[in-house]
């Protein structure tokens, strides 16, 4: 038999390289910008197209190449930045696999402009899909100038991957911050379709966060210090108070590299503990220093994880200078481990005075009066009852009960459904409930005990109700007596702009969409107006990392981004009549069973299971 292996041509593995280095265009700006930090730049513009899917194009002041060096910068393992294996143990510099241009060049069109302080004229290249079209002397000034046009042109199925302008655009914006926090002392531009998203001169590391996270940053930031011998930390955490609903503003940087590093994430977390509200997540810019020996640096070009020899003792300096930090600068409790625990008030209090615990008391709730309505700060929709109101009793009895199944749970759904947005409604029968460790309601019919999770109950019939509300045109829409004003930074704005349409649909009326602030005048039906800004927040922040295309997802994630806020929480308690509304409408839903993110709503145990216990 014939040989029949055969060593893939360059352009063809410099394609399958680019799979792993190339996924989409923000990875191509990475790459651009850093390989200009490394080249010594001091200012570095960003340019970009339609999220980056038509130009990406990075210009820099730094040393430029020769000819000689242009040419062969586009060869893969091509680096100046590395000559053996023992340097990747004192790395300097962001690149060292000489993969990034390579893997460019092979899936886009390059332009290339480049010259150095010695040269006389610069170098003018042209690469499209690995192959060289042209080389020629050029007037340009010292530094680097290159454009990616057309990514993917030669890949038409990863081209087609690419998700919509906005969305790459997102990502680019993520890749450009992680970039310009690291480097404050580089001054940093950024064009978007040929206006100006940022402009950031260089600055020291706080001015270069504000410069980045926008201006109200600036008083929220806490410093972090601290130097031992296994590593320096430097940076900010953000006061607590100023929790984000989302995660967008947490920054790890270790060598000078933005990483992800879920251990060291909780070391921080933890030192916020018991300070931050439900589901706010704490804001950080940490900067740490290691010896490059103690941590793995053969980073995949596009990972963002990263390994330390000394994991825990780096948990537990990072944890304990951040609770310092806080301490120090008043936004913590003092710790004090002789006090007597349940004397100690959280520093919000000292700065209020005592309070009275808010506890929501429905003043017209009547457990003697059969036609009680919820309240409406509770947000299950208010109901007729025509049934006797269940009792304690009633749950033994039901257990008992013969006649008692699923199916009359489920109420008439043609009733229910009506009734959602007219809030009224009722029901035929109503089956013994119980609240367990106020999260859990248990129920039961003939043969078997349920037990629901309330909070997913609750985010199911929401779900439901608000994709409901949305799809009827118009969306139902509540006017709003003074117009809310939200203040957003540059993230968030990109992403209101591409949600405008869906939030439109969904009932949100939008009067005045500014640089950075949005200004709502209606908002969907049955939406508590108090926490419109709060339920804003948590939205932007659940379509930050990632906004589907389509007008339809859009409608689908931004339903179950609300349902999944306004939903009754864990830990709230439920009067009898709430506990039997909840399993009412939520066995009127469509799919009970699960979430609309596919977790389980609640599990079954049969009474021959229980048997079984008892023999
Ligand atoms: P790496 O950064 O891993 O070395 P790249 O493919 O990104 O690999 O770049 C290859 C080489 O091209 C670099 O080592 C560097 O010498 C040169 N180079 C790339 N971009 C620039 C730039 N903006 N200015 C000067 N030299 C550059
Ligand atoms: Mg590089």
């Amino acid at each position: 038999m014939s040989n029949i292996i055969q060593l893939l041509p360059d352009h063809v593995a410099n394609q399958i390289a680019a799979g792993e280095v190339v996924q989409r265009p923000a990875s191509v700006v990475k790459e651009l910008m850093e390989n200009a930090v490394d080249a010594n730049a001091t200012i570095v513009s960003l340019i970009i197209k339609e999220g980056g899917k038509t130009l990406i194009q990075v210009v820099d002041n730094g040393l430029g190449m020769s000819d000689t060096d242009a040419r062969l910068s586009f060869e893969r393992h091509a680096t100046s930045k590395i000559k053996a294996a023992e340097d990747l143990f004192h790395l300097h510099t962001k690149g060292f696999r000489g993969e990034a241009l390579a893997s460019i060049a092979a899936v886009s069109h390059v332009d290339m402009k480049t010259k150095t302080e010695v040269e006389e004229v610069g170098t003018h290249l042209m690469v499209e899909g690995s192959h060289i079209t042209q080389q020629e002397p050029c007037v340009t000034p010292i530094g680097t100038s290159i454009s990616v046009k057309n990514l993917f042109f030669n890949i038409p199925a990863r081209r087609n991957f690419l998700k919509s302008a906005s969305v790459e655009h997102k990502h680019v914006i993520d890749e450009f911050q992680r970039v310009a926090l690291v480097h404050p002392s580089v001054a940093f531009k950024f064009i978007h379709n040929d206006s100006e998203l940022f402009n950031l001169p260089a600055a020291n590391f706080r001015h270069r966060i504000v410069g980045v996270m926008g201006s109200k940053m600036n008083e929220k930031l806490v410093p972090v210090k601290e130097e031992t011998d296994l590593i320096q930390l430097y940076g900010f955490v953000g006061k607590p108070e100023f929790a984000k609903k989302s995660r967008g503003e947490q920054f790890f940087f270790v060598n000078d590299r933005f990483i992800k590093h879920p251990y060291l994430h909780h070391a921080v977390s933890s030192a916020f503990e018991g300070l931050l509200k439900e589901r706010a997540y704490p804001s950080y810019f940490l900067y740490l220093q290691v010896n490059p020996e103690s941590i793995d640096i053969n980073i995949h070009p596009t990972k963002t994880e990263v390994k330390f020899d000394n994991e825990h003792a780096i948990y537990s300096i990072l944890r304990s200078s951040v609770k310092h930090s806080l301490g120090q600068f008043n936004v913590s409790p003092v710790l004090d481990f002789n006090k007597d625990a349940s004397m100690e008030t959280g520093y919000d209090q000292h700065k209020f005075g005592a309070k009275i615990p808010s506890v929501v008391v429905d003043r017209n709730f009547n457990p003697f009066e059969a036609e009680y309505k919820f309240s409406s700060t509770f947000k299950l929709p208010s109901s007729k009852r025509n049934t006797s109101n269940p009792s304690w009793e009633a749950l033994y009895t039901n257990l008992e009960g013969q006649d008692d199944d699923l199916l009359n749970i489920e109420v008439d759904s043609e009733q229910v459904s009506g009734s959602l947005f007219q809030g009224e409604h009722t029901h035929h029968k109503s089956s013994g409930t119980f609240q367990f460790q106020r999260k859990y309601i248990i129920t039961s019919t003939k043969s078997e005990m349920l037990i629901i999770d309330q909070h997913r109950a609750h985010f199911r019939i929401l779900y439901e109700e608000l994709l409901r509300n949305i799809t009827a045109k118009p969306a139902l829409s509540q006017q709003l007596l003074f117009p809310l004003k939200l203040q957003l930074d540059t993230n968030e704005i990109s992403v209101f702009k591409t949600l405008k349409e869906s939030l439109t649909n969904a009932g949100f009326s939008i009067s005045e969409l500014g640089e950075d602030f949005v200004k709502i005048n209606g908002i969907p039906n049955r939406l508590p107006e108090s926490e419109t800004s709060i339920l804003l927040d948590q939205l932007l922040s659940d379509f930050e990392s990632d906004i589907p295309d389509s007008g339809f997802d859009q409608t689908d994630r931004l339903a179950k981004s609300l349902a999944q806020s306004m939903a009754i929480k864990n830990g709230a308690v439920l009067h009898k009549e709430e506990q039997t509304e909840l399993v009412n409408l939520l066995f009127s839903c469509k799919e009970p069973m699960l979430t609309p993110l596919n977790r389980l709503v609640f599990v079954k145990q049969s009474a021959s299971d229980f048997d079984k216990k008892f023999m």
